[in-house]
């Protein structure tokens, strides 16, 4: 996703579309820093960790 427009003035972003933060006011390009790649889902196999146990063990407690 790609905007021609700096969202913070407006600014037509032309040569600088891809920059990292806008020419003219120097404000962060979120669609343009904003990582491309999505987290990769959590292992399956791996070991729950002893918090995410223990707020099992609540929520089936108060789900009982
Ligand atoms: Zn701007």
């Amino acid at each position: 996703m790609s905007r021609s427009k700096c969202p913070h003035c407006g600014l037509a972003l032309g040569n600088y579309l891809y920059a990292d933060a806008c020419p003219h006011c120097g404000e962060e390009l979120k669609h343009n820093t904003a990582p491309l790649v999505t987290t990769p889902p959590p292992d399956p196999n791996r070991p729950v960790s002893w918090p995410v146990r223990l707020y099992r063990r609540i929520t089936k407690l108060v789900a009982s």
